[in-house]
């Protein structure tokens, strides 16, 4: 009988961790037991009630499994934890807060014995307010542009894939992880379906506005070299600017206009020189700094306790 591993991070989700076991519960439940399943939550330092919950939760079902890190990391990193651990034949990623209806598993489940790789659910209307969706809508867009992915549009966060996908995702080495970007990477056998999704069940959504642009931020820094390329050119057009400025002054004095060239235009084209350099050395000092944390080569993630996990 294959098994199927559900990859949760979980990071402050008292409110929702219960409903979800139960719902996910359920949906397997009708089933009619084809398939065994595994919980794999990855806690990414909540400090409320989520871990104690789960635990109890653990203690009555060895197929609720828990992996603690010892601080909060990034849910990138929980995603990586969790496929690690998970010892299923699929995995099916997707978060707690129960916006992916955990009654749509059995569809993931029907199109990826198809025999894909890969299935993304794909959102049919995004239940968010206004300005998250514009956000997005923008983020995706800029994304696309920078790194030259092909994302499919309206990417929600549940998906299920297969254990030679999962290998070949974790096979990446990466300090910086940019998961929709790693999975366009990893390539395979892809397709998605369409899911309609809920509001969050309860409590709030931790990705304020500060986050998001992190996120966006890492992904182009990550995936795209354009910023870098970007420096070198706007270098050459600087310098095709200043010689022309060159010539017309030049030009005007001899054989034009006899003016006293001011100071002011000195001042200007100093501190206008300075921005850009500064602004360019930012560019490659961040590229730098991620090449840094990459040779370091640390280990991923720290974890601090497993449950109902043997390694
Ligand atoms: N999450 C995490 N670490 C963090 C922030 C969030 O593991 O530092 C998890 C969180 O528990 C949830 C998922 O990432 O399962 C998505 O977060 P959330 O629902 O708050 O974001 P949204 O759905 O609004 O993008
Ligand atoms: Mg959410």
């Amino acid at each position: 009988m294959k098994k199927i591993s559900l990859v949760v991070p979980v990071f402050y989700e008292e409110d929702c961790i219960l409903q979800f076991i139960a719902e996910v519960k359920a949906a397997f439940a009708g089933l009619n037991g084809q398939y065994q399943y595994e919980f794999v939550f990855i806690d990414d330092g909540s400090k409320d009630r989520t871990t104690s919950l789960i635990k109890e939760e653990a203690a009555k079902d060895q197929q609720i499994k828990l992996v603690e890190f010892s601080y909060n990391h990034g849910k990138q990193w929980a995603v990586s934890a969790g496929i690690k651990y998970a010892t299923g034949d699929y995995m099916i990623y997707m978060d707690p807060d129960l916006q992916d209806p955990p009654e749509e598993i059995h569809r993931f489940i029907e199109e990826i014995e198809k025999g894909y790789d890969l299935v993304f659910g794909i959102r049919r209307e995004k239940k968010d307010s206004f300005i998250n969706i514009m956000f997005s809508k923008i983020f995706w867009w800029v994304l696309e542009k920078f790194t030259g992915l092909k994302i499919p549009k309206g990417l929600a966060v549940m998906r299920i894939f297969n254990r030679k996908f999962a290998d070949k995702f974790l096979a990446y080495p990466e300090q910086n992880r940019f998961i929709e970007g790693m999975f366009m990477h990893v390539g395979l056998k892809q397709t998605t379906i369409e899911i309609t999704q809920r509001a969050r069940f309860a409590g709030v959504s931790k990705f304020n506005f500060r986050r998001k642009m992190k996120l966006a931020f890492d992904a182009i820094f990550d995936f795209s070299e354009l910023p870098l390329k970007q420096t070198v050119k706007f270098g050459f057009f600087m310098m095709f600017m200043a010689f022309l400025s060159l010539l017309t002054i030049v030009v005007l004095r001899l054989f034009f206009i006899d003016f006293q060239i001011g100071w002011p235009s000195i001042i200007i084209t100093i501190i206008g020189a300075t921005g850009i350099l500064l602004y360019f050395m930012g560019v490659i000092a961040i590229y730098i700094g991620r090449i840094y944390k990459e040779v370091k080569g640390r280990p991923l993630f720290s974890i601090k306790e497993l449950t109902n996990i043997h390694e």
